[in-house]
């Protein structure tokens, strides 16, 4: 997998579904600390923008959405 590999992740938040979109992110880590559950990590992914980007623990996560409305660059889509 190179530097630049762009993916999505997938959670059920609610009804809803959240996207992480990697290419957006710009490693502020907002999200790491906003996140109740700890469920938000480093995800070892370095985007085209050259930030580590995050990803979701679909065990912890309980769709409160506070990394969704945390989050300055719309990394979170909720669908
Ligand atoms: S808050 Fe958004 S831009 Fe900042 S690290 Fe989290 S996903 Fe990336
Ligand atoms: S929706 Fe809530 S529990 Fe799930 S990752 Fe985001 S902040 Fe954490």
């Amino acid at each position: 997998m190179n530097a630049f590999h762009i993916r999505k992740q997938v959670i059920i938040m609610n009804k809803s579904k959240i996207f992480v979109d990697e290419t957006r992110c710009k490693g502020c880590y907002y999200c790491i600390k906003a996140c109740p559950k700890e469920a938000v990590h480093l995800s070892g992914h370095i985007n085209a923008k050259g930030y580590e980007t995050v990803e979701v623990d679909e065990e912890k996560c309980i769709g409160c959405g506070s990394c969704y409305r945390m989050c300055p660059d719309y990394v979170f889509e909720l669908r």
